[in-house]
Order: structure tokens, then C-alpha cells, then sequence
């Protein structure tokens, strides 16, 4: 048998390389490379004679490789996972945070962007946010959820 038919039988009924997968091994990684910066600096600062800076460094050395280990090891065991049914919903679940993430940024940025031309608000009666152009006095806001009808100095 060749080795990607042995590796696709091993991985038949196994969760496999999902975007939690993904962004777990990304992560991972990431966090040995700091652990491995933090070792440098730290033997750095001891060079010069600085302990407490140089402690600090080779605690987050620590801290960083322990959590890097653990994440690829979950991620790992993610992959080679049979509760196949679990792993999509736990997938699911990061997909929904994730894209929760990206639109609170995406809005954020729309709001500074617009600061100059526009006020942001809550409607008061359901917290809808709103938006109003600036400079206008007071207005009569109507919220586009709940039609609650409120005035709003712009
Ligand atoms: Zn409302």
C-alpha cells in the first residue's frame, strides 16, 4: 500500500484539517517563536547584568512555550479526533466568534473614519446602535429596530 492510501485510510472517520485546525497550529507556532525570542532577550539582559528584567523574560519563555505545547497538542488531538460530529461544532463555534471579531473591527473603523461627518448613538429603548449625520441640532431619530421615535442633539 502506498503512503497517501495508508493515510487516507488512517484518516477516514477522523475529524482532519479543519480552520480551528488551522488558526490552533498558526497560533501555536507563533507562540514558540516568541518563547524562543524571549530566551535570547532574556539571556541578553542577563549579559548586561539586568536579573529582575532578565527573570521576567525567561518567565514569559516559560509561559509561552507551555501554552505553544499545549495548543499543538489539542490541535493534534483535534485532527485525529472520531467524534468527528463534536469537532464541527466546536468549528462552527469559532467561525461564529471569529466573524463576530472581524464585523466589531470592521464597524470600528467605519466609526472613526466617519467621526468628523457622523455621531454614533444607542437607541435608548433597545441599545440598536445608530448613526446620525453631524451638525444637523436636534433631531427626531426613529430606531430602525424597535421604531422607538426619541430626539438626539447631532
Ligand atoms: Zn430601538
Amino acid at each position: 500500500m502506498r503512503f497517501r492510501e495508508k493515510l487516507y485510510r488512517f484518516m477516514q472517520g477522523r475529524n482532519g484539517v479543519d480552520e480551528l485546525a488551522r488558526f490552533e497550529n498558526k497560533v501555536g507556532f507563533i507562540a514558540l517563536i516568541a518563547a524562543l525570542v524571549f530566551t535570547f532577550v532574556s539571556a541578553l539582559l542577563r549579559g548586561r547584568g539586568l536579573e529582575t528584567a532578565s527573570t521576567v523574560f525567561r518567565i514569559l519563555n516559560y509561559v509561552f512555550y507551555g501554552f505553544g505545547i499545549l495548543l499543538l497538542i489539542h490541535w493534534i488531538w483535534r485532527v485525529f479526533s472520531r467524534n468527528v460530529s463534536k469537532r464541527q461544532a466546536e468549528n462552527t463555534r469559532f467561525l461564529y466568534r471569529k466573524q463576530r471579531i472581524s464585523r466589531s473591527i470592521a464597524s470600528r473603523k467605519q466609526k472613526w473614519r466617519d467621526r468628523k461627518t457622523h455621531k454614533y448613538f444607542r437607541c435608548p429603548k433597545c441599545g440598536q446602535k445608530l448613526r446620525a449625520p453631524r451638525g444637523k441640532g436636534k433631531i427626531r431619530v426613529t430606531c430602525s429596530k424597535c421604531s422607538n421615535v426619541f430626539l438626539k442633539k447631532t
